[in-house]
């Protein structure tokens, strides 16, 4: 815990910033830290006591951004390998680099102590309503377990509040902000296990590994991302009945992992679509899971959670400079301008190709070739659609078209 953090426990009940941050992920954090450095006052508060169920998968984009320390790498992954329906396997080797792997543990609290150093206050607390004083202002109130008022609750007002606070955030609800609690999302669920010690097909330390298999996920997909000593063996569904839990048992029976020592077992919503709108036009916005964005088909959030943060935040710091809070609305524009694009095709390929086992297959086998594994993986890693290699996405049209009308078998 910071000097500042300790500090700022004695402070009075009704404290003041320019923005409080709820929710202290990625996105909050991040946002929490651009504020700060900004020269705004702001309050990071965030709950106690419950890491966050995660992959843990990022790419360099993300490491290089937001200078990411090589000591939060838990693994350094140079391969995925695509398994389909009939078992069938695609390696596909990253040229020249590798995906990150962290735990989600160490890499927020790191990220919420980066903030703290930036000159954000950090509390400890649970955020239990959102209201209005007689001014107009926003009030948040929050439970420490050491409470000051008649309901054992602290409050803090602010200019502006930034809603991090993940799926399905409370506070954007509470705030007003359109459909918050009501994004389409797919559940998922991981166990944390102990890492096989010796690499075998099933197996190895550098390489994700993602099943296409409609009996693990009839919708999404599972995988086993490894994380040095611990592996992530998970799977998602946005379909409420399908058994989790009974899908990561055969999976782990799959990949010769059932009597690895389980450490932890948990799960949470992904939200698969950006809200229409992240603010709530007077004093709150949205950012990273609580503004729906996650990257459709893959589920890749921590990146677009972090920069997402760092939008909000900007357009945040422009408001208040400007005391307009109609700018905060360039946050979504500019996120959406970037990255808009890229959801709306990885959304489409999730509703097509993980609709049958039928489709899966021909999704891996089309994995296979090298002008879709090298646009694929600069994707990834850069989150820049690439226009190098002339006529890949031409050729890669032509094979896609050819697969959907079977015109070559999987
Ligand atoms: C099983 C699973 C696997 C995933 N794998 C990957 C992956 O490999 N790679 C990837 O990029 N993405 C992955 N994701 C998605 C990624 O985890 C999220 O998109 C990302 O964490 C979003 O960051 P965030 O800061 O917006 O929200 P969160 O990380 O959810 O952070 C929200 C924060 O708000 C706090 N909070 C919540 N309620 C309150 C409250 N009432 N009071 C105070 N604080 C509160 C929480 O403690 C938390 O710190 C995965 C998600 C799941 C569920």
């Amino acid at each position: 815990m910071s000097e500042r953090t300790e500090a700022s426990l004695d402070q009075p009940t009704d404290e003041v910033f320019d923005v409080i941050v709820v929710g202290g992920g990625p996105a909050g954090a991040t946002a929490a830290s651009t504020l700060a450095k900004d020269g705004h006052s702001v309050l990071l508060l965030d709950r106690a006591g419950r890491i966050k169920p995660c992959g843990g998968a990022v790419p360099p984009r993300l490491i290089r951004d937001f200078a990411i320390p090589n000591h939060l790498l838990k693994a350094r992954i140079t391969s995925a390998r695509m398994v389909s329906p009939s078992d069938k396997a695609v390696d596909m080797p990253i040229e020249g680099g590798y995906v990150g792997m962290v735990d989600r543990c160490e890499f927020d609290e790191w990220l919420r102590e980066r903030a703290a150093q930036d000159g954000a206050v950090r509390r400890t607390g649970r955020f239990e309503c959102f209201s209005r004083n007689a001014e107009g202002e926003a009030v948040i109130a929050y439970s420490t377990g050491a409470g000051r008022n008649s309901q054992g609750l602290r409050q803090a007002r602010a200019k502006l509040v930034i809603a991090a606070d993940g799926a399905r955030s409370q506070v954007a609800k509470q705030a007003g902000i359109p459909n918050a609690e009501n994004v389409p999302c797919v559940f998922a669920y991981h166990e944390i296990v102990a890492s096989p010690e010796e690499s075998s097909d099933a197996f190895a330390g550098d390489r994700c590994d993602v099943y296409y298999q409609g009996k693990l996920s009839p919708d999404f997909y599972a995988w086993v991302f490894p994380h040095g000593a611990q592996t992530s063996v998970g799977v998602g569904s946005a379909n409420k009945g399908f058994p989790l839990r009974g899908a990561v048992a055969a999976l782990r029976g799959q990949t010769g992992m059932e009597g690895n020592d389980t450490i932890r077992r948990e799960g949470a919503p992904i939200p698969l679509k950006p809200l229409k709108r992240w603010d709530n036009g007077r004093d709150v916005i949205a950012a990273g899971d609580a503004a729906g964005v996650v990257a459709p088909a893959s589920g890749e959030g921590i990146y677009y959670a972090m920069l997402c943060g760092q939008m909000v935040a900007q357009a945040a710091a422009e408001a208040l400079v400007a005391g307009d809070v109609r700018l905060l609305k360039q946050a979504r524009k500019r996120f959406m301008r970037e990255h808009g694009r890229v959801f709306w095709i990885l959304g489409m390929m999730q509703k097509f190709w993980y609709s049958t086992d039928r489709r899966r297959e021909r999704f891996v086998s089309i994995c296979q070739d090298p002008d879709v594994q090298y646009l694929t993986w600069q994707a990834y890693m850069e989150k820049k659609l690439v226009k190098a290699r002339p006529g890949a996405h031409l050729r890669i049209f032509i094979k896609d078209m050819a697969h959907l009308l079977r015109v070559v078998s999987p």
